[in-house]
């Protein structure tokens, strides 16, 4: 009884406060069963009931090599979409894991919005899956960014938590700090092709401190979702500007027409 109390007391209070929350933590896992991302029914394990998994529209060859868009049919090895040759990107390659539909929806949703950070490794696995062509050939993982109020509203950017999922599955470092949003762009959703682009335009930059972990690397560009394919479009010139040898982009869920070839 040496030791005031006012000293001890505020110990033995957190303690007890770690005590409670890591018992009550464990009695809410046992408790309450997972629910399905996608349709809310409880789930054995994590992720997707089997019903809503069976609907997951999973993205393999044929597809354009430059672009990863599913061809409906094979027009044999190495064929580009009309896509990839009329416009091409400024980043080498795009893979995705699924089709973005109402399924991939709700897990990106999840993730995003719904602290379901548990998804991610499930979902990091599949890129891993998807891009591993892609990684064989990187040096490193670069997240697209938030801007900072962004990120402070919502604590956390789930690209960098699916870069961090797939740096566990690919061994590959994650640099987080290579590429800042400077902008503080809108939603894309609702946008035009033009007006999605306008809006990342300059959006990008690659800070001081992290041009040593860009100059003369293969980099692969993380993010959930692609739709018009501005944003990680606006990331890969940012990149390359900075001496990039080789942007590659690997995504969770993209919009995906069947593309289209000269034939
Ligand atoms: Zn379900």
């Amino acid at each position: 009884m040496t030791s005031p109390a006012g000293i001890t007391l505020p110990v033995q209070i957190k303690r007890a406060a770690d005590t409670v929350r890591a018992v009550f933590g464990a009695a809410l896992d046992l408790a309450l069963p997972q629910l399905c991302p996608a349709c809310r029914a409880p789930v054995e394990g994590r992720g997707l009931c089997p019903a809503c998994w069976s609907k997951l529209s999973f993205i393999s060859r044929p597809y354009c090599e430059r672009l990863g868009i599913p061809f409906v049919y094979d027009p044999g090895p190495g064929i580009l979409s009309m896509e990839a040759i009329a416009d091409p990107p400024a980043y080498h390659r795009a893979r995705a894991a699924v089709r973005f539909d109402e399924i991939s929806r709700a897990l990106v949703h999840c993730l995003k919005y719904g602290d379901r950070l548990d998804l991610a490794p499930m979902m990091g696995q599949w890129m891993s899956h998807a891009g591993r062509e892609l990684l064989a050939a990187a040096d490193a993982l670069v997240p697209v960014p938030l801007h900072w109020r962004r990120l402070w509203a919502r604590r956390f950017n789930q690209s960098a938590m699916l870069a961090a999922a797939i740096s566990a599955e690919s061994r590959l470092p994650v640099v987080a700090t290579a590429l800042k949003r400077v902008k503080p762009t809108v939603q894309q959703v609702g946008l035009s092709r033009s007006e999605r682009a306008a809006n990342v335009q300059g959006a990008f930059r690659v800070p001081p401190e992290g041009r040593g972990a860009v100059a003369g690397r293969r980099l692969v560009l993380v993010d959930d979702v692609l739709t018009s394919g501005a944003t990680v479009d606006g990331c890969a010139r940012a990149l390359l500007r900075a001496g990039a040898a080789n942007v590659d982009v690997l995504i969770f869920a993209r919009v995906a027409e069947p593309a289209r070839t000269s034939i």
